[in-house]
């Protein structure tokens, strides 16, 4: 039987099965001997042993469509980055820093600005000006009053997405926003999140049905630029890509050369100055790293 590992505890791996029921699961033997760990967010097939509890025991996992690490999950769909538009400011490095990790990692990311209650319309139009030449699509809400969730509910439909973003900005109010009106009858599930807040956790998926699920992920609230080479931060702007034919250089890195598509598109305001300086910081930050 097909299920998604939903929480991983001492050894026992919860499996949401296709049946609708959850079965506490080893994993085979195997998988030690492989140095293959199940993770959370892994599509699985079990054989169910029903006796007095619903156990199982996992015999594949099958083929992963992502994995991270810190925290580590996997078959991630999509990411949610979620920035509060006041209280706190949003800190565009640290959201640059996001979108570089999840175009390193291969998984689509898509904005929402939370708390839209505290900011002007105008505040979300920025967002889209600076992240649109990119493709990132980005969502409006406030969790708090419930307001944008229902687009994000239909975003997310058939997914498995995750939550991501700095502390205070809403991330466990979205989250509850869109398990509330799926998942009424639980009411426990929205619990699991407001408690322990402060005590370590494990990463967990919840099933809302459909197919559909969202990672409770502690410990997704910071990004570092990912170990890659000086050469490679280019190619994780989409933004940048799209441009980079026009410059005059095949191996420009937009930083000091002449004739440079991205520097001009900066000049004549389609790209915005802010994330270009931004590249400009981080590529230097790759290139005084010191190299063991
Ligand atoms: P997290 O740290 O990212 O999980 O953020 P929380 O969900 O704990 O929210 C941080 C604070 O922001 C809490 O005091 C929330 O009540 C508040 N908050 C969350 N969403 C909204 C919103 O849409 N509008 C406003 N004004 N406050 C919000
Ligand atoms: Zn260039």
């Amino acid at each position: 039987m097909k299920g998604t590992i939903i929480k991983g505890i001492g050894g026992f791996y919860y499996v949401y099965a296709e049946d609708g029921e959850t079965y506490s699961c080893k994993a085979k033997g195997a998988f030690r001997k492989a140095k293959i760990t199940p993770l959370v967010g892994d599509e699985v097939l079990i054989t169910p042993v029903h006796g007095e509890e619903i156990t199982g025991s996992i015999d594949e996992i099958l083929p992963r469509r992502s994995s991270l690490i810190r925290p580590a999950i996997a078959n991630v769909d999509l990411i949610l980055v979620v920035f509060a538009a006041r209280n706190p400011d949003p800190d565009l490095t640290l959201l640059d820093r996001f979108l570089i990790r999840m175009e390193n990692e291969g998984v689509e990311a898509v904005i929402v600005i939370n708390k839209s209650d505290l900011a002007e319309d105008s505040h979300i139009e920025d967002f889209r000006r600076i992240y649109g030449p990119a493709g990132y699509r980005v969502f409006s809400a406030a969790a708090k009053e419930n307001l944008g969730t229902e687009e994000i509910k239909a975003l997310i439909k058939g997914k498995k997405a995750a939550v991501a973003g700095p502390s205070g900005a809403g991330k466990s109010s979205l989250t509850n926003a869109l398990l509330g009106g799926i998942h009424m009858e639980t009411g426990e599930l929205s619990e699991k999140i407001q408690r322990g807040k402060h005590t370590t956790r494990h990463a967990e998926l919840i099933p809302l049905g459909d197919e559909t699920f969202i990672f409770d992920t502690p410990g997704f609230s910071s990004a570092d630029i990912p170990n890659i080479e000086k050469e490679e931060l280019r190619d994780l702007y989409p933004d940048f890509v799209k441009l980079e034919p026009g410059c005059r250089f095949a191996m420009c890195m937009h930083e000091n050369e002449p004739d440079c598509a991205v520097k001009a598109a900066v000049e004549e305001g389609t790209l915005d100055s802010g994330r270009y300086e931004r590249y400009v910081s981080f590529y230097r930050e790759i290139k005084s790293r010191i190299k063991y």
